[in-house]
C-alpha cells in the first residue's frame, strides 16, 4: 500500500469532522479505510458503507464510498437489503454500542443468525455519546451516565460473545490504542464470507470519560493498552486470578457456515426461479 493511499477514501470537502478533540471514532474510521486499502480487490465502486445513528455513525458522511446513513439501530437491516440485492458488493456497517446493542439489538442478533455476508464494526465507547450520555448495554456496572448519575446498576454484556452465540462466523475485538491490530482484524473480516463482527473499543472523553473521571484521551488509551490481552495469552490466564477489567483482543471466534445470499439462491433454485 502506498503511503497515505487511503486518503482518497475520505471526502475532503466534508472535513474537518465534528467529533470532539481526542475522540476515538476517527481512529476506528481510519482503521476501516486502511483495511479497505489493504485489500486490492476492494475499491470505491464495490464497497458500501452503512451506518445507524450516533457519534460513530457520522463516519459514513466522511467516507468517499456509496454510503447510507440510516435510522437509529437499523443499519443492519438496510445493509441486509443491499447485500441481497447486490451480493457482489462489500457491505460494511458502522455502528455504536447504543445503536447496535440496545436500539438495534434484535437486528444484530438476527443478522448474526442469518450469517448475512456483512462486516459490522462496532465503535464501542460504553455510552450513548451523541444523544446526551445515557447508559448503554456496554456501560460497566457502577459507571456514571446521565441516566445513571449515581452509577449504573445494570450489568453490561459481551457483544462478541453474543455475536458468537447468535451465529456470526467471524468475531474479533481490538481497540483504538492497537491501531494496526484493529486494521488487521477488519481486513481479515473482509475475507470471511458471512457475518463478520469486529468490536473496536474507542474512547469518548466527553460524554463518558469526563463523567467517570477517566482522565485525558491519552489516559483512556493507556487504559486500553494496559488491560487488553492478546487472545493467545488470554487463553493461558487463570480466570480466578485475572483482574476483572482485563479483556481479550484478537480473533475470538471463527466458523464456516452457509451465508444468507447462498441460502437464498438455493430457495430460488428450489422454486424454479432464475438467478438475477
Ligand atoms: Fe466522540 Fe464522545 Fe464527543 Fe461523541 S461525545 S464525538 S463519542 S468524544
Ligand atoms: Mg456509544
Amino acid at each position: 500500500m502506498a503511503e497515505r493511499e487511503y486518503e482518497k477514501y475520505f471526502r475532503q470537502n466534508r472535513l474537518p469532522h465534528l467529533w470532539c478533540p481526542g475522540c476515538g471514532n476517527g481512529i476506528a474510521m481510519k482503521a476501516i479505510v486502511q483495511a479497505i486499502a489493504k485489500r486490492p480487490e476492494l475499491n470505491q465502486d464495490n464497497t458500501v458503507i452503512v451506518s445507524g445513528i450516533g457519534c460513530s455513525s457520522r463516519a459514513s458522511g466522511y467516507m468517499d464510498f456509496d454510503t447510507l446513513h440510516t435510522a437509529h439501530g437499523r443499519a443492519i437491516p438496510f445493509a441486509t437489503g443491499i447485500k441481497l440485492a447486490r451480493p457482489d458488493l462489500n457491505v460494511v456497517v458502522i455502528t455504536g454500542d447504543g445503536d447496535c446493542t440496545a436500539i438495534g439489538g434484535n437486528h444484530f442478533i438476527h443478522g448474526c443468525r442469518r450469517n448475512v455476508d456483512l462486516t459490522v464494526v462496532l465503535f464501542n465507547n460504553n455510552i450513548y455519546g451523541m444523544t446526551g450520555g445515557q447508559a448503554s448495554p456496554m456501560t460497566p456496572t457502577g459507571r456514571k451516565a446521565t441516566t445513571a448519575p449515581y452509577g449504573s446498576v445494570d450489568r453490561p454484556f459481551d457483544a462478541c460473545a453474543l455475536a458468537e452465540a447468535a451465529g456470526a462466523t467471524y468475531v474479533a475485538r481490538s481497540t483504538a490504542f492497537h491501531v494496526q491490530h484493529l486494521t488487521d482484524m477488519i481486513a481479515k473480516a473482509f475475507d470471511n464470507h458471512g457475518f463478520s463482527f469486529v468490536e473496536a473499543l474507542v474512547q469518548c472523553p466527553t460524554a463518558y470519560g469526563r463523567k467517570n473521571k477517566l482522565g485525558s484521551p491519552a489516559d483512556m488509551l493507556k487504559w486500553m493498552r494496559d488491560n487488553a490481552v492478546m487472545k493467545a495469552a488470554w487463553d493461558k490466564l487463570d480466570p480466578a486470578t485475572t483482574a476483572p477489567e482485563k479483556f481479550p483482543i484478537g480473533l475470538l471466534y471463527e466458523a464456516t457456515a452457509m451465508d444468507y445470499d447462498t441460502a437464498y439462491d438455493q430457495v430460488i433454485e428450489r422454486a424454479g426461479g432464475a438467478h438475477a
